[in-house]
């Protein structure tokens, strides 16, 4: 029987817990004689008491296995550990506070059976998101596909699936600051999608705030795309062609005509200003770049492990040595 994980990051999650624990619960029973199901929760360093209700969800029924991260190390790095932990031959991540429906999982499984290896859940529509997150969230996945090399699908988030060889690809890329949509879109294998209304948080609040929310679009662009250091140069380019029409003239009025530019010092300030501006912004976004080959340099580990909620639950691959 073929061996499904549901993996799922959870950060103070308390209040939304008991309805994933009921919807996790039912969808599992309806799969049962057809697969074998395990559910792996990664508690994403929770002070709300996310881990005692996990621990006794995994008491409870043993299809559970809870991993307790030491800290909060962010959403891509929690769902990754649950990726690392996960044995399934196909495998689905979706959100703790029920935005990502099990019953589309459903879906995404009969298009596994049909021979995807990867299959993304589109958002259709976004409910109970403010007005100001869906214009932003709708802009930035344009302009990432417009600049970035990801392949994947416009307003696809982290629910999907992926069979056992697209996640054996996936677990080998190495990078820090993941951008899993986009590393996902990258891998390639055969592809599918499946459309849906997002719905509200079924309970809590976003743990998304507005810094964090900009670092992964960060993320997101700087990983996938050399725009912004060549945006830079052409920037410094396309200013440079007025100043230096304007040293022609200086050079050509002071030298020829006999007329030495002395009420200069407004185009000097500009000058000045406009290239020191520049300057440091090109030095920003080199700078943006630079940090990332830093953290890839020192090879930190991406998470790390403080529960497990029973001695067998660890990644497959030390299971089979
Ligand atoms: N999450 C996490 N670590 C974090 C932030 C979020 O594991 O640092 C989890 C969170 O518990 C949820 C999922 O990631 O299961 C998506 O987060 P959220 O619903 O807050 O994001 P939004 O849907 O508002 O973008
Ligand atoms: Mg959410």
């Amino acid at each position: 029987m073929k061996v499904i994980s549901l993996v799922i990051p959870l950060y103070n999650e308390s209040q939304a817990f008991p309805l994933l624990r009921q919807r996790l619960a039912e969808f599992s029973g309806r799969l049962e004689g057809q697969y074998r199901i395990e559910i792996i929760l990664v508690d994403d360093g929770s002070r709300d008491g996310t881990w005692d209700q996990i621990m006794e969800f995994a008491r409870a029924d043993p299809r559970v296995k809870g991993v307790g991260l030491s800290r909060n190390f962010g959403h891509q790095n929690a769902l990754f550990c649950g990726y690392e932990f996960a044995a399934g031959d196909a495998v689905v991540s979706l959100d703790g506070d029920l935005q990502d429906p099990p019953e589309i999982a459903l879906e995404m499984l009969a298009r596994f059976e049909r021979g995807a290896d990867v299959v993304f859940g589109v958002r259709r529509q976004r409910a109970g998101e403010s007005v100001m997150k869906r214009l932003t969230a709708h802009a930035f996945y344009r302009i990432l596909g417009w600049l970035g090399d990801t392949r994947a699908p416009l307003d696809s988030g982290d629910f999907r699936l992926l069979s056992r060889r697209a996640l054996d690809a996936l677990l080998r890329m190495r990078e820090k600051h993941k951008y899993l949509r986009g590393l996902v879109g990258w891998i390639g294998y055969r592809t599918d999608q499946v459309e849906y209304d997002r719905p509200a948080r079924a309970a809590g609040e976003t743990k998304f705030s507005w810094l964090k929310m900009i670092r992964f679009a960060t993320d997101g662009i700087v990983n996938f795309s050399r725009f912004p250091l060549r945006l830079s140069f052409l920037l410094c380019l396309a200013a440079m062609v007025p100043f230096l029409g304007y040293l022609i003239y200086a050079f050509v009025a002071a030298v020829y005509l006999h007329q030495p530019l002395v009420r200069g010092w407004s185009s000097l300030l500009l000058c000045v200003v406009i290239f020191g501006s520049l300057n440091l912004i090109a030095l920003g976004i080199m700078g943006e770049y630079l940090g990332r080959v830093f953290e890839n340099v020192k090879q930190r580990p991406d998470y790390l492990v403080m529960n497990v909620t029973s001695p067998d639950v660890m990644p497959p691959a030390r299971q089979r040595p």
